[in-house]
């Protein structure tokens, strides 16, 4: 091919195949190849079928020859296809590395397309139903990588609700770096794990004992919410069998009951 193709970032969302976007579904109906990550359901594929599905997927961090290697993909898959598709867990714009593949694109002069998806945030928010803004009490969110790029683990206290990504594997030491960034020991601290699945997994912490929740969720992805949009919420209008019918003390239905 003379004139390349497009390129169209999709967020399929944090987990089973119907969390993706209806957009994200009918542009998956259009691609000729599909570039996809590990985090992404498999049902995903029965929504392009006629495509060639290659996995390019990695875990925790990827070195700077595994992202070019991808980047270098993309551009040359634009240049034998019409409709390229690139689809990433969750939102393409958090922590997806999207800057880069956009601009090997745009060296290469490719047209794309972002199509959002659902953020891990997001989906644990759900699944905890704990509404990440509070009226008079949670009037920001943040969403942080613990991690800095040379792999040191850095926290601090910038919004009222901070989600922290890619923290799984260092629970205990990102309690007491946020301890020590100021944050009261009786925070509450929500963990969630393969959110979105059905197998997600949550509980409940303080940040004295974050530590505790690296077995509930060893080798899961996982974010943690700490803060205003942790906690619990509290239904004091309601009378006890009504709240009972509403399941207002259980956290999602689909996740074992863990203790906090
Ligand atoms: N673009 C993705 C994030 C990719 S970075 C998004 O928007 O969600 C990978 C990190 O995301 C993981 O280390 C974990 O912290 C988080 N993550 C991804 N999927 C998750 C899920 N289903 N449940 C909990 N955390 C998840």
């Amino acid at each position: 091919m003379t004139t390349p193709g497009r390129v169209i970032f999709i967020g399929a969302g944090p987990g089973a195949a119907d969390l993706i976007t209806l957009r994200g579904a009918a542009r998956l109906l259009e691609a000729d190849v599909v570039l996809f990550d590990a985090l992404t359901d498999p049902e995903l594929r029965d929504l392009a079928p006629q495509a060639r599905w290659i996995n390019v997927g990695k875990r925790g961090f990827c070195d700077s020859t595994g992202q070019a290697t991808i980047d270098a993909l993309l551009v040359r898959m634009a240049h034998q296809h019409p409709c390229v598709v690139r689809l990433k867990g969750g939102d393409p714009s958090v922590f997806g590395r999207l800057e880069e593949e956009l601009q090997a694109l745009a060296a290469a002069g490719i047209a794309c397309e972002v199509v959002p998806g659902i953020t891990a945030a997001l989906a644990a928010a759900a699944d905890t139903r704990r509404p990440l803004t509070r009226r008079g009490q949670g009037r920001s969110v943040s969403l942080t990588t613990a991690m800095t790029q040379q792999g040191a683990l850095r926290a601090g206290r910038h919004a009222d609700t901070e989600v922290f990504y890619m923290a799984g594997r260092q629970l205990g030491r990102l309690g007491r770096a946020l301890r020590a960034a100021g944050w009261p020991e009786a925070t509450p601290v929500s963990v969630v794990s393969r959110a979105g699945w059905p197998d997600s997994v949550a509980s409940d912490h303080a940040l004295a004992d974050l530590a505790g929740a690296a077995v509930l969720h060893a080798g899961r992805p996982t974010v943690v919410t700490v803060g205003a949009g942790a906690a619990r919420v509290a239904s004091p209008t309601l009378t006890t069998s009504a709240a009972l019918a509403a399941g207002a003390e259980t956290t999602a239905s689909a996740m074992p009951a863990l203790a906090p």
